[in-house]
C-alpha cells in the first residue's frame, strides 16, 4: 500500500497533483514543498495583470491556505529540497531533515535563461521573470517616462512590454532570430503582435543582437548588432527557460533538456514521477518538453493516477493564451511539424485565426480576439475529426 507520496516543488503541476491524489485516495499522506515563501500560486498574471496593478498578491494564490488543510495535504513553503537518496527513498531538505517517500513526484518548473555573463557584466536594474518576487521588482521599475529594453520577443517579453507600455514606459524590444514568436507561432501570428505593439509606441527590432550592456554615469549603454547604440534605464530579459533537473541530474535519473518521463510521467526510477515545466515526456519517439499552464495541470493528474497504478485518462488537446493589451491570443493544438497555414479571418472587429497544417491534417490553431475558432478547432482536435476543413 502506498502511504507516503512527496511532491517537490509547488507549483502549478504539484497541486494539480495533490488534488487529483486526494480525489483517488483519501487515505495516503501528501506533503508538498516548495522553496518560495507563497501559497502556491498562478504565474501568469505576473507578467499581465499583476504588473498593471489589476491583481493582488492574494489573488495570485492557486487555493486558499484553508484548502490544505481541508484536504489534509501537508504544505511546507519556503523549504528547498536538496537532494533525493533513492536508496533510502528520502528527499534531504536544506535543514537537513529527511522525509521517506513510497512515492515521489518531482514539479520543480523552469527557471529563466540568463544572458551570458560576459554581455552584461556587474551592470544593475536587469532582471528575468518568474516569481513573484521578480514580477514585484518589475512593478517597481514601471515609472511613466523610463525607458526599458526588452531583450527576446516572446510571449513574456511580449506580455511584459505591453504591460509596461499601458503604465507609459517607452520600450524596445530586441529579437536576435528574424522574427518575433519565431520558436512558436507562424509569421501571420508575429505579423499582427507586431503591428498591435506598433500601434502602441512599442520599437521592435528584429534580426538584431544585443552585444553589450554596460552602466555608465547612471544610465545603461547598449551596443547592438545593427551598429547602433540605446541608452535605457533597465533591461528585461526573456530569451526561454530552462528546466530545473538538477535534482534528477544528481540522483541519477535521466534527463534530456529536463527529467525524461514516459507517458505515464513515470521517470527512470519505477518509483519517481515527474510533471510539469521541469519534465520531457517521450511519446511515440517524440521528445517533447511543453511550459503552460495546461500542460502542467494534465501532467500533474497524469502522475496522480499513474503512481496509483490507475488508468490514465486520455491526453486531451493541448491549449495556451497570451493576452497582449486588449487583445487574447488563444492556441489550440501543437504546430510543431506544420507545412501550411491558412489565416481566415474572424466574426469581431481585429479577430483572426491562423490554421495550421500537416499535409491535409489539421494540427493546431492560433485565434486572435476568436474565442469561438479557438473552441470549434480545439473540439475538432479533441474528437480528432480534423481531417479536412
Ligand atoms: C511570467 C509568466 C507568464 C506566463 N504566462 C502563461 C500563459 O499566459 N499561459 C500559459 O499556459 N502558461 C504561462 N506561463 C507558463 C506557466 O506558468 C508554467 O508553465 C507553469 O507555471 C508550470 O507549472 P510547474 O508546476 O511545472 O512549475 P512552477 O509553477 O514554476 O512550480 C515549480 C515550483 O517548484 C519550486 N522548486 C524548484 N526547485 C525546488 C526545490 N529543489 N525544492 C523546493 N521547491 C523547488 C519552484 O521555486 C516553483 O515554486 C507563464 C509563465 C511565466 C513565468
Amino acid at each position: 500500500m502506498i502511504k507516503n507520496i512527496v511532491i517537490v516543488g509547488a507549483g502549478q503541476a504539484a497541486v494539480s497533483c495533490a488534488a487529483r491524489l486526494r480525489a483517488l485516495s483519501p487515505d495516503c499522506s501528501i506533503t508538498l514543498i516548495g522553496d518560495e515563501p507563497y501559497l502556491p500560486y498562478q504565474r501568469p498574471p505576473l507578467s499581465k495583470a499583476f504588473l498593471t496593478g489589476d491583481l493582488s498578491t492574494e489573488r495570485l494564490a492557486l487555493r486558499p491556505r484553508t484548502w490544505y488543510e481541508a484536504q489534509s495535504i501537508a504544505l511546507k513553503s519556503g523549504m528547498q529540497v536538496n537532494s533525493i537518496d533513492r536508496h533510502k527513498r528520502v528527499v534531504i531538505l536544506e535543514s537537513g531533515e529527511q522525509l521517506p517517500y513510497d512515492k515521489l513526484v518531482l514539479t520543480t518548473g523552469s527557471r529563466p535563461r540568463a544572458l551570458p555573463e560576459s554581455l552584461a557584466p556587474n551592470v544593475n536594474r536587469i532582471y528575468t521573470l518568474r516569481g513573484i518576487d521578480d514580477a514585484q521588482r518589475l512593478k517597481d521599475e514601471l515609472r511613466p517616462g523610463t525607458k526599458v529594453l526588452v531583450v527576446g520577443g516572446g510571449y513574456v517579453g511580449l506580455e511584459f512590454a505591453a504591460s509596461a507600455a499601458k503604465a507609459g514606459l517607452e520600450i524596445v524590444i530586441v529579437e536576435a532570430a528574424e522574427r518575433i514568436l519565431g520558436r512558436v507561432s507562424s509569421a501571420q501570428t508575429a505579423d499582427y503582435f507586431r503591428e498591435l505593439h506598433r500601434s502602441h509606441g512599442v520599437e521592435i527590432l528584429e534580426g538584431v543582437a544585443v552585444l553589450s550592456i554596460c552602466d555608465n554615469a547612471g544610465t545603461t549603454q547598449v551596443s547592438l548588432s545593427n551598429g547602433k547604440q540605446i541608452d535605457v534605464d533597465f533591461t528585461v530579459v526573456g530569451i526561454g527557460a530552462i528546466a530545473n533537473d538538477q535534482l534528477a541530474v544528481e540522483c541519477g535519473l535521466e534527463t534530456q533538456q529536463g527529467i525524461l518521463i514516459n507517458g505515464a510521467c513515470q521517470t527512470s526510477d519505477p518509483l519517481i514521477f515527474a510533471a510539469g515545466d521541469c519534465a520531457t515526456m517521450i511519446r511515440e519517439a517524440v521528445t517533447r518538453r511543453i511550459e503552460s499552464v495546461q500542460n502542467a495541470i494534465e501532467q500533474g493528474e497524469t502522475a496522480a493516477y499513474s503512481l496509483l497504478g490507475l488508468d490514465i485518462p486520455p491526453a486531451s488537446t493541448p491549449w495556451f493564451w497570451s493576452d497582449q493589451y486588449d487583445t487574447k491570443l488563444q492556441i489550440a493544438g501543437i504546430n510543431g511539424g506544420y507545412d501550411r497555414t491558412v489565416v481566415k479571418a474572424g466574426t469581431r472587429p481585429g479577430a483572426q485565426s491562423v490554421w495550421y497544417y500537416a499535409g491535409e491534417k489539421l494540427i493546431a490553431v492560433d485565434a486572435i480576439n476568436d474565442p469561438v475558432t479557438y473552441m470549434t478547432v480545439r473540439r475538432m482536435l479533441d474528437t480528432q475529426a480534423m481531417s479536412i476543413v
